[in-house]
């Protein structure tokens, strides 16, 4: 058995799948699920017909994605926002930090996950959700099928807020321009928004976790679903199954059965 497949039935067992459904997961086959996520080629392949939310939102496009750029090209001028963002006083969190943690992995990615921001693991790294969160995220990523490495991931704020506090809505409004420009290159087909404040900050709204997944909403022009922040699942393990239903309609939306 491979590392991957041993984690994704670590993960499973984890949520007790066997004993939530009797049939096989679809998500124990990567292969079933890879070659429908191709490479975004086109506008078009960006805004497939999901339903708008009603919450606007917060962060509204400046400018329309470009995956009609080549790939390289968009990957230059991602790293160039990365470099700008390196050096970024825009808001005080520029004060106590160790690192400026932009994003990392495919800036091809088909699949976008959003956080909230650095934690003190992350400060240290210069990399987004590598603690023990960051390591249930890397399995929760193989339970559908996809590697580390296939997807995009980033935070509303790039630096640490002091003492894991809350980003507040100066800060994440000083850092948008960063997000922005990280969806508007990429393009990714679908963004994942993890945990309360990425999800609120995203959709504009004050509500509840709960009150967010189950349905899509919309940022930037992509299709957008909320599930909870893999710190959150550490913490209560009555949170993995949801987040694993919420983690199958991204599979499908991106396999384009759902
Ligand atoms: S959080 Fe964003 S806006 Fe604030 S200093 Fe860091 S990079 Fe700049």
């Amino acid at each position: 058995m491979n590392a991957d497949l041993a984690a994704v039935l670590e993960y499973l067992q984890g949520i007790g799948w066997e004993e939530i459904y009797a049939p096989a997961p679809r998500a124990a086959s990567s292969a079933a699920v890879r070659p429908a996520v191709a490479p975004v080629t086109d506008a078009a392949s960006v805004r497939p017909a999901a339903p708008k939310s009603a919450a606007a939102p917060a962060i509204a496009p400046t400018a329309p994605a470009v995956p009609s750029a080549p790939p390289a090209e968009r990957a230059a001028r991602l790293a160039e926002v990365g470099t700008e963002a390196s050096a970024c006083t825009r808001c005080r969190l520029a004060e106590g930090r160790r690192t400026v943690v932009f994003g990392t992995g495919n800036t091809d990615a088909d699949l976008m996950f959003i956080g909230e921001g650095p934690g003190a693991e992350e400060d240290r790294q210069g990399l987004p959700f590598v603690g023990p969160a960051g390591q249930l995220l890397t399995r929760i990523i193989g339970a559908i099928g996809l590697q580390r490495g296939d997807v995009y991931i980033a935070n509303v704020v790039k630096c640490r807020p002091p003492g894991n506090r809350d980003p507040q809505p100066d800060e994440v409004a000083a850092c948008r321009g960063f997000l922005e420009e990280q969806v508007r290159l990429i393009a990714p087909r679908v963004i994942v928004a993890l945990g309360r404040i990425a999800a609120q900050t995203l959709l504009g709204n004050e509500l509840p976790v709960g009150r967010m997944r189950g349905s899509w909403h919309r940022v930037f022009g992509v299709p957008l679903r909320v599930t909870y922040h893999p710190a959150a699942l550490l913490r209560n393990d009555a949170l993995k199954r949801p987040t694993w239903e919420d983690m199958q309609v991204v599979r499908d939306r991106l396999a384009g059965t759902g």
